[in-house]
C-alpha cells in the first residue's frame, strides 16, 4: 500500500510510525513543511527505500519562512521529491498571498532548473491559481494535487495539464470529494493520509490507514481491493519513471 503524502516528522513519535510503516510494507512519501526540517526527516527513513522524503515549504508557513527558499535551492539536488508546496487561498493566509505566489513560482523554477521533480501540491481554495502557476513554469516536473478540493471544471483543467492526484479518506467520505475522485483518471491516482492532520475515530491517521481509501477506491472503480492495490502500485512505478 502507498501513503503518498504523510507528515511523518509531525507525529509525537515519528520514529515509531516510520518503523511500523516499514514493517507493514507501506511505501510512504514523507513530506516536510520547511527546508530546515529536511535533514531530520530524511533520518526517519532509516535508509529504507520504502520511505521517500520530499523537500517542502508549506504555503501556510510562507509568512514566517519565506527566507528559507534559499535553503530549498541549496537542497534540491538531494531529492527527487518536492512537497509540501503550493498555495492556500483561505482568508487566514490572505495577508501573505503575494509572498505565497512568489515562493511557489520560485520553487517551480528551481525544480525546472534541476531537471524536474515529483511534486506534492497543496491547493486549498486555490486550484486555478495553482494551475496558472504550473502553466507558467512548464517543465517543473510531475505535479500531484494532494487532497483535491476544487470543482469538476478545474479538475478537467488539472488533468489536461498533466496533474496526478493523491486521495485520502476525508475526500472519499463527502459527496463532492467522491464526485471528483470518480472523475480522476485511474492511472493518475495514488492514496495518501495527510497524517497526522486526519483522523480515524479518535486516532490520528497513520500510513497504514490508507487501507480505508483502498477499499473505497475499489468500490468506486468496481474492482477488487487486490486489483485496486495492483493499479496503485503500477501508478507509483509509472510516476517514479516519469522523473
Ligand atoms: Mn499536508
Amino acid at each position: 500500500m502507498i501513503d503518498f503524502h504523510c507528515h511523518l516528522d509531525l507525529y509525537p513519535d515519528p520514529h515509531a510510525v516510520a518503523r511500523e510503516a516499514i514493517s507493514r510494507g507501506i511505501r510512504v512519501l514523507s513530506v516536510t513543511t520547511t527546508p530546515s526540517a529536511w535533514r531530520g526527516t530524511v533520518g526517519l527513513s532509516n535508509s529504507s527505500p520504502q520511505i521517500m522524503t520530499a523537500l517542502g515549504l508549506h504555503p501556510q508557513l510562507v509568512g514566517d519562512r519565506m527566507r528559507e527558499l534559499k535553503t530549498f535551492e541549496q537542497l534540491i539536488e538531494e531529492t527527487r521529491f518536492v512537497g509540501e508546496i503550493g498555495l492556500d487561498g483561505a482568508p487566514e493566509y490572505a495577508e501573505y498571498w503575494g509572498d505565497q505566489e512568489k515562493v511557489f513560482d520560485g520553487i517551480l523554477r528551481i525544480c525546472r532548473a534541476a531537471g524536474g521533480r515529483i511534486m506534492t501540491i497543496h491547493s486549498r481554495r486555490a486550484t486555478n491559481p495553482v494551475l496558472n502557476a504550473l502553466e507558467a513554469v512548464l517543465g517543473a516536473g510531475t505535479p500531484i494535487l494532494h487532497w483535491y478540493s476544487g470543482t469538476i471544471k478545474e479538475l478537467r483543467r488539472a488533468i489536461d495539464l498533466g496533474c496526478w492526484f493523491s486521495v485520502n479518506h476525508a475526500m472519499l467520505t463527502t459527496g463532492r470529494g467522491l464526485k471528483a475522485v470518480s472523475a480522476m483518471p485511474r492511472t493518475r491516482v495514488l492514496t495518501e493520509t495527510d497524517g497526522p492532520f486526519t483522523w480515524v475515530g479518535s486516532e490520528t491517521m497513520k500510513p497504514w490507514h490508507v487501507e480505508l481509501s483502498l477499499a473505497k477506491l475499489a468500490e468506486i472503480w468496481e474492482i477488487t481491493v487486490d486489483a485496486t492495490n495492483t493499479q496503485l502500485n503500477q501508478n507509483l512505478e509509472s510516476l517514479l519513471s516519469s522523473q
